[in-house]
């Protein structure tokens, strides 16, 4: 066993005695779950699928839909018009609050029911099989396989869903949703019914870890700057009335569904998923918390650390025929920038007058607009410059 996938299973066996919580119950269908059920996967920038527990095990995706469609609608529509039907606040209420603004009727935001239902309701397509087709197109490609509606969860869901349907006439009432209430909803109830594994969540959160693409396949899925959106909603949003402490504990983008999975997202790093049916009295799953939060205690994975690598960039120094060539690689933020500014004058002064240095940028993955802004103005006070970035 890899030393990842023995750091999973060591995490998994860890929390595995937990047995507070209970599977969701007000859709009936979902009450069968068995509630041993365990697993935990993670995905990095190559694509290697690692898992441990009931990782092949199939359960319905339910919430963790709603950030899938919302990339859809932020594709189709943008984020402006999108943020004119659903917000981007957290909602600091349980997932089915009515939570909506007083005067617009936009709901807080689109990680909660009224605002998912909002969201879905911008999918384009006459019917409900229309909408359905486009929405399960777009999960799939995030999973980088065929994916498929349950249908007996759906009609459980269907029938029983009484309240996002409340919602739904009240979204309408506002004018946020535009045409047939029923379209809306029972596209929702579908997209909810989709059916995943841990290891297909982890895919789908690798893909939005970087930036869109997902690592299995190889394929962009959406554009990077949605992917960028769509996680910024998830850090705030994502965990019902526990996403500020979640944030806290764990520093991760995340989202919860109600049959028990959970996914979260290391940007660049990697996509990690969990999946344990007793949910806990927000709604989340207990054990999947659990899972993800011992992983990111391990993996050291924090969003809100110091990040080395931005604040000081790879950098050697090599004697060409032209001088003396300054290499630069990786990732050029601001802070990197002063370190970089730092050594090229330690260099410069040590060079004869009029001696050229330099500066091979060829290598460098990704530069900040911060790291640009940073540099100009140094370049003045430095001997002659040469940058040979592309
Ligand atoms: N389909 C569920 C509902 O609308 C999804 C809720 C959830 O996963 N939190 O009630």
């Amino acid at each position: 066993m890899d030393p990842i996938t023995a750091l999973l299973a060591d995490v998994l066996e860890e929390i595995r005695p937990g047995d507070s919580g209970a599977p969701a119950s007000y859709i009936p269908e979902l009450a069968t779950a068995d509630p041993e059920r365990l697993a935990f996967a993670v995905v990095g920038p190559r694509g290697r699928v690692r898992s441990v527990g009931d990782d092949h095990v199939e359960f319905t995706i339910q919430s963790i839909s709603k950030p899938f469609v919302l990339a859809l609608a932020l594709e189709v529509h943008g984020l402006d018009a999108v943020l004119q039907r659903v917000g981007a606040e957290p909602s600091g209420e349980p997932f089915n609050a009515i939570s909506l603004e007083p005067v617009t009727g936009r709901p807080a935001n689109p990680m909660i029911n009224a605002g998912a239902i909002a969201t879905s309701a911008l999918i384009p397509g006459d019917d409900v099989d229309t909408r359905t087709a486009r929405i399960v197109e777009m999960l799939s490609a995030f999973a980088g396989r065929s994916l498929w509606i349950d249908e007996s969860v759906y009609s459980s869901e269907s029938t029983t869903g009484d309240r996002n349907r409340a919602l739904a006439h009240l979204l309408k009432s506002h004018g946020v949703i535009d045409g047939s209430v029923d379209v809306a909803v029972e596209t929702y109830f579908r997209q909810c019914s989709i059916l995943v594994s841990v290891r297909d969540l982890a895919i789908m959160a690798a893909t939005l870890a970087f930036g869109g693409v997902n690592p299995v396949t190889g394929r962009r899925v959406v554009d990077e700057r949605v992917a960028r959106d769509v996680l910024s909603i998830m850090s705030s949003c994502g965990m019902y009335d526990f996403s500020g402490e979640w944030l806290l504990r764990v520093g991760l983008p995340a989202k919860s569904g109600v049959s028990g999975g959970l996914m979260s997202v290391a940007p660049s790093q990697f996509g990690v998923a969990a999946f344990s049916p007793r949910l806990d009295a927000h709604g989340n799953s207990v054990r999947a918390v659990a899972l993800v939060e011992a992983a990111s205690e391990r993996f050291g994975m924090h969003l809100l650390e110091p990040h080395e690598s931005v604040a000081s960039p790879a950098m050697t120094l090599h004697e060409g025929d032209e001088g003396r060539v300054v290499r630069l690689g990786g990732e050029l933020g601001y802070s990197g920038a002063e370190r970089i500014v730092a050594v090229l004058r330690e260099v410069a002064s040590g060079l004869p007058d009029g001696a050229p240095l330099i500066v091979d940028a060829r290598e460098l993955g990704r530069t900040h607009p911060g790291a640009l802004i940073a540099l100009r103005g140094e370049f003045e006070d430095l001997p002659e410059w040469v940058w040979l970035q592309e």
